[in-house]
């Protein structure tokens, strides 16, 4: 019986994790993102239970204490958690899913389920262009964007705990590796999904219009 993969991509804020985790999912739209659990502010633009679910320190505490996290950490001085439930569950019902998670999280999922994760960290091509991407971020204060940059070094000193390094100097070429490392992970299709595939009624469509082209 296949079990699912935890696709768990770190690497310092400004590097372009965003980006490519969610290109990785549009391409494949059966990869799902494990949505964390926050105690800090909604940013314009997110939508909660889909970025993330914002809730109160009081609710996140609670679930500290009740067991339900498979891993929580704090970040930047506000508090994210993995439930382990939908883990489980993606896992036994052979899904794929993305964690965006630092490298606390990263390590503590990975000792939980050493078997099932597949650890890729995103470095950004130099300190002064991670710095940059960081400053063009409008919403966030000078404080905050040094305190980021202290956190990107920390975060970056983890590198060697991940199965996979990209340096994402070039986000296309960056994206393809990220993609053959998924692709080679979760393994090619079986012969009766490559036929499934192949001899599809779209398939055949597409090769007779090509048949019956006139040019
Ligand atoms: P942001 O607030 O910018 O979305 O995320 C800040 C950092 O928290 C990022 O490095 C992100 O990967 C990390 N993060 C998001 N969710 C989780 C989580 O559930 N657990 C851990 N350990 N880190 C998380």
């Amino acid at each position: 019986m296949s079990r699912g993969v935890l696709v768990i991509i770190s690497s310092p804020s400004g590097a372009g994790k965003t980006t490519l985790a969610r290109r990785l999912m549009t391409e494949f739209p059966a990869l799902e993102f494990s949505v964390s659990f926050t105690t800090r502010p909604m940013r314009p633009g997110e939508v909660d239970g889909k970025d993330y679910r914002f809730v109160s320190q009081e609710v996140f505490d609670k679930m500290v204490a009740d067991d339900q996290f498979a891993e929580w950490a704090l970040v930047h001085n506000n508090y994210y958690g993995t439930a382990k439930e939908p883990v489980d569950r993606a896992l036994n019902e052979a899904r794929h899913v993305v964690f965006d998670v630092d490298w606390q999280g990263g390590r503590a999922l990975s000792k939980q389920w050493p078997d099932d994760s597949l650890k890729i960290f995103i470095l950004p091509p130099s300190v002064d262009e991670l710095s940059r991407r960081l400053r063009s971020r409008a919403s966030d204060s000078e404080s905050v964007i040094e305190a980021r940059l202290a956190k990107a070094r920390e975060e970056m000193a983890h590198y060697d705990e991940y199965d996979f390094l990209i340096v994402n100097d070039d986000v296309d070429k960056a994206y393809a590796t990220l993609r053959a490392v998924y692709l080679t992970r979760i393994g090619t299709p079986t012969e009766d999904e490559l036929v499934k595939q192949t001899t599809s009624r779209e398939a055949k469509r597409q090769a007779e219009s090509l048949v019956c082209s006139d040019s």
